[in-house]
């Protein structure tokens, strides 16, 4: 039946994707693409709840009587990417694009609340649509739950996904605990004091001591953590220094850490204090850190991600649903998952028959369209599924 109900609705959710594609709007300032979503779901006859979170919407769908509240959650947001294929859809926002697949992601939330709003007489409990602004860098689940999108009524799972490139349309990827990594960023400033490069015992050489801080940094990542749980710590940029002749009084490193492990994540940073503070002072010199926690490791429930693995199971047949690797790219899906059992998952989006393989973030990144029917029927079947047991 659902089957049905989602062909029925496949032209629409690709003309809804479309019309996201032609019109991006960077993270926080997403008011065309929430008015759109907000139109639809009113349409829908549901609550509708705009501007959580800034530019974020959430719909909510009452069923049949009491019953568990299940949140299914799509981000919105486009990239700072000047897009370069010729699609007849190409966004129409010079250089803003969605090169990420969340105008996917959009388009299957929308057609499953389209579905489940037409089925509301034959569960229980409520369905939370959640579209959620600013996913890529800026944390938009962090604001949407700073303004309580977990709460009234207090939402008892989650399930989110991603379209994804490098697998073939008509898979689906799942994994138990952590699927992608938790982020941070630093800032390390280093002083030293200037002098004259012929007489160097006067100075302080901040270009040295921090040649040797990325040096043991890479130390850390191999002596002081498990070897079991990945890590990486990068050193992105290095200033410093005016002039060939001078010693350099000042140098700033910025960088970023990734881990599959929160006790890992929570561990670097001290880490880190500790040998900074060793070579700095060692060297004569002095340092600052700023430290900023980035997004959390994303883990997903087991009993969740098991109603994952049946739904798609229904969807796309036993052999097409795969345990897939962890990724070290990230996900603000994360923030929630943090408070609520839920599962994040990857939609297999490419083709390469079709010249669909481009990486996400690419300026030439497209999928397959059928994607958005396999999102919407799993979309369908995972708050049914919940909601009925
Ligand atoms: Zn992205
Ligand atoms: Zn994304």
């Amino acid at each position: 039946m659902i089957s049905e109900k989602v062909a029925g609705i496949s032209n629409e959710m690709i003309r809804i994707r479309r019309d996201f594609h032609r019109h991006p709007e960077l993270g926080f300032t997403e008011k065309r693409t929430a008015r759109v979503i907000a139109d639809y779901l009113k349409d829908l006859d549901m609550n509708v709840f705009e501007g959580i979170g800034k530019t974020g919407v959430v719909g909510v769908l009452q069923g049949n009587g009491p019953g568990k509240t299940v949140m299914l959650r799509s981000d919105m947001d486009a990239l700072p990417i000047q897009e370069q294929s010729d699609v007849e859809y190409k966004s129409l926002n010079d250089g803003v694009m969605h090169a990420c697949g969340h105008d996917g992601h959009m388009s299957i939330l929308i057609g499953t609340a389209s579905i489940l709003s037409s089925m509301r007489g034959s569960f229980p409990g409520r369905i939370k649509f959640v579209f959620q602004p600013a996913e890529e860098r800026l944390g938009g689940a962090k604001a949407m739950i700073e303004q309580g999108v977990l709460d009234d009524p207090r939402v008892d799972a989650a399930f989110g996904l991603h379209l994804i490139s490098v697998l073939p349309v008509g898979y689906i990827g799942w994994r138990y605990g952590p699927i992608m990594a938790g982020m941070d960023s630093f800032t390390i400033t280093i002083r030293g004091k200037g002098g004259h490069c012929g007489m160097p015992e006067g100075g302080v050489d901040a270009i040295l001591i921090s040649s040797q801080v990325v040096s043991i940094l890479q130390s850390l990542v191999t002596r002081e953590i498990p070897p079991t749980s990945p890590v990486v710590i990068h050193v992105g940029t290095i200033k410093g220094g005016d002039a060939p002749n001078v010693i350099a009084d000042k140098v700033v490193l910025e960088g970023s850490v990734r881990t599959l492990d929160l006790n890992v994540q929570k561990l670097v940073p001290e880490r880190m204090e500790r040998i900074l503070s060793g070579i700095t002072r060692g060297m004569g010199g002095s340092f600052e850190m700023d430290y900023n926690s980035g997004y959390p490791v994303t883990v997903n429930d087991t009993v969740m991600t098991d109603l994952v693995r049946s739904a798609g199971q229904q969807v796309v047949g036993t052999e097409h649903v795969l345990e897939i690797p962890p990724t070290m790219a990230s996900e603000d899906m994360s923030f929630y998952l943090q408070k609520i059992p839920g599962s994040y998952f990857f939609i297999g989006a490419g083709n390469s028959e079709k010249g669909l393989t481009q990486p996400h973030h690419n300026s030439r990144f497209d999928f397959d369209e059928t994607a958005l029917e396999i999102g919407a029927k799993m979309m369908c079947r995972l708050a049914l599924s919940y909601l009925r047991d």
